[in-house]
């Protein structure tokens, strides 16, 4: 797309009467937008339903260029450029990306030029050097505030209604806090008196978080909870993708589409891959954030950095540091199990990891048994199917995974091997886990402390253990080991625990 600037006002190519002298908008040093918004101008409620809280590319809105450009004119949607360049340096200013293998050129139709473009968003449309991103700027649409939106009849534990009480005050005080809850503390249902105060006061709520499976997850539960709002449920390939609801549940990754959006913006699994390094995600969560808005971080471990600015007072936090079954969680173990690697080369599994699963065997015990790599889990698998035939592996990219899965939970299965996949997000009710390989570079402070948040989880079975066997002990090992005792001192200081 290209615009010529007449009168300091920009004009599409296709909608010029005359010849212009014509540019991709990121060539503009300024682009100037309407002083006010026309009061008499009868704006298209299909374009606000569709553009509000958004920065959508053209190909985006169903409404044609003619309309878009007649509510610019009219002061009722503002074009941004896609790309921006600084010094000759681009900035994707849909999703921040300024590393340059990231961009790319192509002979571009719409311009008729080389033109640069995004390769770090492009999953979302291509943003390219003639592509404006455009975002509404007219009169909200106004949300009905009703109040007793809330449909849920169980009730907090004492950790959870500190942190609930919190994240209320937070949301009404549109600041930021993070909730640091142990794994099984029930962290969703701290968020329901937050998600309902700003709905009555008219706020509009995004959950985020970033795994598709967990948008899956929530939206049916926080329907259920909020039966009288529209809920609007976002990943890739949805349906909802033009609902403008109260609450929105979303992966960070569709959070790219959003700009200025959210009163209150809720992130769930803040230590989780990929948004945890993927700095495009971080940054489009600040986007879709309005001026004045609340955030709520939640996440089970939080990194280094912000157990650090926890610890030092420049973060607001509260903890749930205990279960809702109110037993402490289980202590991971270490247990050196030797040159492993080696070992598997000559076909040899360590001799402690043969003793722990056959007492699990023998006691028809379930298990989880976690490997840092995949080509490792296929050497393994066929050793450890000679003490029962019937463990199974799981991986992220197995077809199998989700049937493998349930056969877990029915108990078809005695022992799962599996990846960091199974790190978080599953629950089996009696389980023991181990770790092989824990000295690996994936097996981070926080993937640790969540593969061991996965013993216990059950009140009629809240024990078990949880052993990392490894070859060397590293500090994420110490330090997750570390971070699980302190939250068991804090929640029996407490009096959040019973036994
Ligand atoms: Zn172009
Ligand atoms: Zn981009």
């Amino acid at each position: 797309m290209r615009f010529a600037q007449i009168h300091s006002k920009l004009i599409p190519d296709k909608l010029l009467h005359s010849p212009e002298k014509t540019y991709p908008i990121s060539s503009f040093e300024q682009i100037s937008t309407a002083q006010q918004t026309n009061p008499n101008y009868i704006y298209n409620q299909e374009l606000q339903q569709q553009l509000a809280g958004k920065q959508l590319l053209p190909d985006d809105l169903t409404i044609s260029i003619e309309e878009i450009q007649e509510h610019f004119e009219n002061g009722y949607l503002i074009y941004r450029k896609g790309i921006h360049l600084e010094k000759n340096k681009p900035i994707c200013i849909r999703c921040g990306n300024k590393d340059l293998h990231f961009f790319g050129r192509f002979p571009c139709a719409r311009c008729g030029e080389d033109c640069l473009y995004c390769r770090k968003c492009i999953m979302m449309g291509r943003v390219s050097a003639c592509t404006p991103l455009i975002s509404w700027t007219g009169p909200d649409q106004q949300l009905e505030s009703t109040s007793l939106q809330l449909s849920w009849a169980g009730s907090l534990s004492d950790g959870q209604q500190t942190a609930s009480k919190r994240v209320v005050q937070a949301i009404n005080e549109n600041k930021e806090q993070l909730v640091w809850a142990v794994c099984g503390a029930g962290k969703t249902e701290v968020l329901f008196e937050g998600i309902d105060a700003a709905i009555t006061a008219g706020k509009r709520v995004c959950l985020a978080t970033p795994r598709t499976d967990v948008v899956l997850e929530l939206t049916p539960r926080l329907k259920k909870v909020f039966p009288n709002i529209q809920v609007a449920s976002l990943y890739g390939g949805s349906e909802d993708r033009h609902l403008n609801a109260p609450l929105t549940i979303t992966t960070t990754h569709q959070l790219l589409r959003f700009y200025q959006a959210f009163d209150t913006v809720i992130l769930d699994e803040v230590d989780a891959f990929p948004y945890s390094v993927d700095e495009s995600l971080q940054y489009a969560v600040r986007q879709s954030r309005k001026t004045l808005s609340s955030m709520i971080y939640l996440t089970a471990t939080p990194n280094e950095k912000w157990q650090a600015e926890c610890i030092k007072g420049k973060r607001e936090y509260v903890t749930i540091p205990a279960r809702y079954h109110r037993h402490p969680l289980p202590v991971p173990s270490f247990q050196w199990c030797g040159n492993w690697e080696k070992g598997l080369q000559k076909k040899r599994l360590p001799r402690n990891i043969i003793q722990w699963i056959n007492k699990r065997l023998d006691a028809e015990k379930q298990c989880l048994l976690f490997i840092p790599k995949i080509d490792k889990m296929e050497k393994i698998l066929p050793l450890i199917r000679l003490l029962h035939p019937k463990i199974e592996a799981v991986h992220a990219e197995d077809p199998k995974r989700k049937g493998k899965v349930q056969a877990m939970r029915n108990k078809e299965i005695p022992l799962l091997l599996t990846t960091t996949i199974l790190e978080r997000g599953v629950t089996f009710p009696n389980i023991d886990v181990a770790v092989l390989g824990a000295e690996d570079r994936i097996f981070t402070e926080s993937a640790l402390v969540q593969i061991a948040g996965r013993v216990g989880r059950s009140a009629a079975a809240p024990g078990g253990e949880i052993t990392f066997f490894h070859y060397g002990k590293t500090d994420a090992m110490i330090r997750a080991r570390k971070q699980i005792l302190q939250m068991n001192e804090e929640a029996r200081k407490k009096g959040l625990i019973d036994y």
